[in-house]
């Protein structure tokens, strides 16, 4: 392998190994990114048709746009939808792109709001986009740019009728959303299935908890270590 990046690729490699372990992956699909150039058009994503749990850091693909490298073997609607994000969004460094059960679920809902239920889903009050005119698999850059309009200035996409794309500066950030991101969406619609009215906290209660989670950011880095340190005992082949 290419010693290219090779942090990247770990890093990567174990945020798909994990998701593997979190159930989050449909079949061998799904795909998750990370830029290793300053303006996104150099990204590394994983190899479609794989599962998670089987892949290594040699065995993600390193696309760049500027030459087309490696776009042939990459999967269309997931290099498109992940190049244009990385160029676009300025803070964007790792775009993770999903189904987990419980967001797709409420993706499913004509309203999708993570309503602010309890503290977990408070985090997410005001910072979601939501896009509510699936039409199809995105096959050309128009529909990859649409998504990345609707996504504006958030770094969570409700995408209706289909899942979710979380964008962060950093892998740990980008995982710890989507972990939250899932767990808030288990508990709402948890709460769903038991017919009884929802208890929405105040949006002033929502935005001070929002902001609390923001200044307890850090707490991202220390999850991503945790499961690096379970993977580098349990599965180490994952750096390879
Ligand atoms: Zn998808």
């Amino acid at each position: 392998m290419s010693n290219e990046f090779a942090d990247e690729r770990a890093d990567l490699a174990a945020v798909l190994r994990w998701a593997a372990r979190e159930g989050m992956q449909e079949a061998a699909g799904n795909h998750c990114s990370l830029s290793v150039s300053e303006n996104g058009n150099q990204f590394l994503i994983n190899p479609d048709g794989k599962y998670f749990s089987n892949l290594k850091a040699s065995d993600l693909l390193l696309i760049n746009l500027d030459e087309h490298t490696s776009t042939q073997q990459a999967n269309l609607s997931a290099w498109l939808l992940h190049g244009q994000i990385l160029q676009r969004v300025e803070s964007a460094k790792c775009v993770l792109h999903l189904h987990p059960k419980y967001a797709t679920v409420l993706a499913t809902l004509l309203d999708s709001t993570i309503y602010p239920v309890d503290q977990v889903s408070m985090r997410f009050y005001n910072r979601v986009a939501t896009d509510s005119e699936y039409s199809g698999m995105i096959v050309d850059q128009t529909e990859a740019d649409r998504l990345c309009d609707v996504l504006r200035d958030k770094n969570i996409l409700m995408m209706g009728n289909h899942g979710v794309t979380v964008v962060a500066p950093s892998v740990a950030l980008a995982f710890d959303e989507l972990y939250h991101l899932e767990r808030a969406c288990e508990t709402l619609v948890t709460a769903y299935t038991t017919g009884k009215e929802l208890k929405i906290v105040s949006s002033d209660v929502a935005n001070r908890t929002a902001q609390d989670w923001q200044d307890f950011i850090y707490s991202a880095e220390l999850h991503f270590a945790e499961l690096r340190k379970k993977l580098n005992r349990e599965e180490a082949d994952y750096c390879r």
